[in-house]
């Protein structure tokens, strides 16, 4: 639990790669886009965003893989367990997002929209939320 002076924790399945955040976290959503059903096997992925610069990787560097496809973000993952921890500009390793799932504990923050949801999961319907819907990537502010 955040209560903004101490960082957020969070690692991967194994536990071999360990991270903190350092500040608030700045927006979360759901996405529901292929390749992250792809990625995590899951009808979605809840991601938030980092300020820049505030998620240090603290133990488990080494163990750190990616895959960085042509029009995206980097996934960065645990080699030995797979667990995904979070997403890095492929061009600013400052710019990260992080996999909400591969948090300790609370947070601080929850979701606030749904994107990529003309791409949804046909065997698990979108939660009632009342939640804001994007068929595609949410469209720039
Ligand atoms: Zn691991
Ligand atoms: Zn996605």
């Amino acid at each position: 639990m955040s209560d903004g002076s101490s960082p957020l924790t969070g690692a991967c399945v194994c536990g071999g790669v360990r991270f903190e955040i350092t500040e608030p976290l700045e927006s979360a959503s759901y996405c529901h886009c292929t390749r992250c059903q792809r990625r995590t096997g899951a009808g979605a992925s809840a991601n938030a965003a980092t300020a820049p610069g505030s998620l240090r990787v603290v133990a488990g560097e080494e163990l750190l893989r990616s895959w960085t496809p042509p029009d995206g973000m980097a996934k960065v993952f645990c080699s030995e367990c797979g667990g995904h921890v979070f997403a890095e500009h492929p061009s600013d390793p400052e710019r990260r997002g992080v996999r909400l799932g591969a948090i300790d504990g609370d947070p601080g923050i929850r979701p606030s929209f749904h994107q990529y949801v003309a791409y949804a999961a046909a065997w698990e319907p979108i939660l009632d939320d009342g939640l804001p819907r994007f068929p595609e990537r949410r469209p720039a502010d």
